[in-house]
C-alpha cells in the first residue's frame, strides 16, 4: 500500500470518530466503560455485522468497543438490543446481498 492511500484511509477513520462519539459518547458500546477504564486504554472501532458475514464499512454498522468486548463478541451477531445494533440488524436484513450464492 502507498503512504498516500494509507493517510487517507486514517484520516477518513479519524473524521468518522467525532460522529460515533457523539452518538453513543466516549465509551464502550458493550461496557460502557470509558478509554481509561479498558485493556489497552483505546476504544476500537466494531462491526455490529461483522465484515465476515458481509457487515458493511458503514456508519450505522460500527461502534466503539473495548478490546475485551471485541474480543468476546468476535464474528459473531451483536447480542445487545439497544437501537443502534438492532437497526443495523434490520438495514442489513433489507439490503440485498450480492455476493449470496444460490
Ligand atoms: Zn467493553
Ligand atoms: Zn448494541
Amino acid at each position: 500500500m502507498s503512504n498516500s492511500l494509507r493517510k487517507a484511509r486514517s484520516d477518513r477513520k479519524r473524521r468518522r470518530r467525532p460522529t460515533l462519539i457523539e452518538r453513543d459518547g466516549n465509551v464502550c458500546h458493550y461496557c460502557k466503560r470509558p478509554p481509561e477504564q479498558v485493556a489497552r486504554r483505546q476504544l476500537t472501532e466494531d462491526h455490529v455485522i461483522p465484515r465476515v458475514m458481509g457487515g458493511p464499512n458503514a456508519l450505522w454498522n460500527i461502534v466503539l468497543a473495548c478490546f475485551a468486548c471485541g474480543q468476546r463478541k468476535g464474528h459473531r451477531l451483536p447480542t445487545c438490543c439497544c437501537p443502534v445494533c438492532e437497526r443495523a440488524v434490520a438495514i442489513f436484513a433489507a439490503t440485498p446481498r450480492t455476493t449470496e450464492v444460490a
